[in-house]
């Protein structure tokens, strides 16, 4: 049996990421400074698996913090959610991000090296393609160019993870490049909670339909694409999380530093994800046009034969299921 932790265990891909780890017999270290989660989460994915978490309220920045808890758990493999994501904010504060985000990834590799864990699956994105590749995405791109802090993290991360790896032949890192994660568990115990105005497209559409925000505002739909809104690959946070499972088993057998895309491989546009919300929960939303957001590319989608190839691993949950997941998650989480 291996014990893994789980950095930002209890967020929202984290969360969903420790039910399936510990539906497959694994146990389940989580190690977070709640900064954007809650202590309940622990509890609920307790209830949907029947299963014990050991949770440490740490911030993966102080390291005698993580040694002390590498000390004492006997962990097998580290999987690294936590950091900061919200790519508005770190455009305004890209030193909080780069502090967070890169400290916690440095201060976990260097006690994984004194206590001898030789397995790092970190949650990359997308984002590290940067917006002049061709679509689909596929991982033997070149990455960069990134239009964030917030993305320039995880290329840097996904850069030092390529480094430290070419030095230690033992340590396997996978950077796991996800597409759009939507969706929530089926039970409603667990989902996406984000605090404030929403900055993602399915957050907002379930805020809107529970009359918490009044209208939607489509960002363009003037775009180069067969309706004129922008193309995305969103995928379940389930079919993610199972993910995250294969991954590990593969780190397990395979040394090296490996970059794999996360996605469905189909890209939906903005229209067609709302025109598919409002069919599957029976909902009008109220939406209206406005001008493109700055920053948007305006099509983009993975390549996902990597992970099936590597991993076996490739989604099973439809876009009717994560719009009916969501708001199922909306409606039962005032
Ligand atoms: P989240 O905010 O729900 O989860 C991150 C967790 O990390 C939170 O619980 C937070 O409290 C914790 N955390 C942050 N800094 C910490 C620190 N220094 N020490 C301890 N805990 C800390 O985000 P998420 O959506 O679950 O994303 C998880 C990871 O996946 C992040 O690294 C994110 O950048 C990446 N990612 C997310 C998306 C997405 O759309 N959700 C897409 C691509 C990549
Ligand atoms: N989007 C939108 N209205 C919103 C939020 C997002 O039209 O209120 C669009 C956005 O322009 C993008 C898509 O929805 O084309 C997905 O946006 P999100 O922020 O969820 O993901 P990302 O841009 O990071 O891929």
């Amino acid at each position: 049996m291996s014990r893994i932790l789980l950095s930002g265990g209890a967020g929202y891909i984290g969360s969903h990421t420790a039910v399936e780890l510990l539906n497959e017999g694994f146990e389940v270290v989580i190690a977070d400074n709640l900064y954007n989660a809650e202590k309940s989460v622990i509890d609920r994915i307790e209830e949907i698996t029947g299963k014990s978490v050991t949770f440490y309220e740490i911030d993966v920045c102080d390291k005698s913090a993580v040694d002390a808890l590498l000390d004492k758990e006997n962990i097998d493999a580290v999987i690294h959610f936590a950091g900061y994501k919200a790519v508005g904010e770190s455009v305004q504060k890209p030193l909080m991000y780069y502090r967070n985000n890169i400290d916690a990834t440095l201060t976990l590799l260097e006690s994984m090296k004194e206590h001898n864990v030789k397995r790092f699956i970190f949650s990359s994105s997308a984002t590290v393609y940067g917006p002049f590749n061709a679509i689909p995405y596929v991982e033997t791109m070149k990455i960069g160019d990134c239009t964030s802090p917030y993305g320039t993290t995880k290329l840097m991360i996904e850069k030092i993870l390529d480094d430290v790896a070419a030095t230690d032949k033992e340590l396997s890192v996978v950077s796991l490049r996800y597409f759009n994660p939507i969706g929530a568990h089926p039970s409603g115990l667990i989902g996406e909670k984000p605090s404030g105005i929403p900055n993602n497209l399915m957050p907002y559409i379930t805020q809107t339909a529970k009359g918490i925000r009044e209208c939607l505002t489509v960002f363009g739909d003037d775009y180069d694409t067969p309706d004129g809104t922008c193309i995305r690959d969103y995928i379940h946070v389930v079919d993610l999380a199972k993910g995250h499972v294969a991954a590990l088993k593969y780190a397990l057998n395979h040394a090296g530093s490996t970059p794999i895309n996360l996605g469905s491989g189909k890209g939906t546009s903005v229209f067609e994800l709302i025109k598919t919300f409002e069919r599957v929960n029976n909902i009008k939303l109220n939406y209206k046009v406005g001008p493109r957001r700055d920053g948007d590319i305006a099509a983009f989608y993975a390549d996902a034969a990597l992970a099936k190839k590597l991993l076996n691993w490739e989604t099973h949950q439809t876009l009717e299921d994560s719009c009916r997941d969501s708001w199922n998650w909306e409606c039962k989480n005032k």
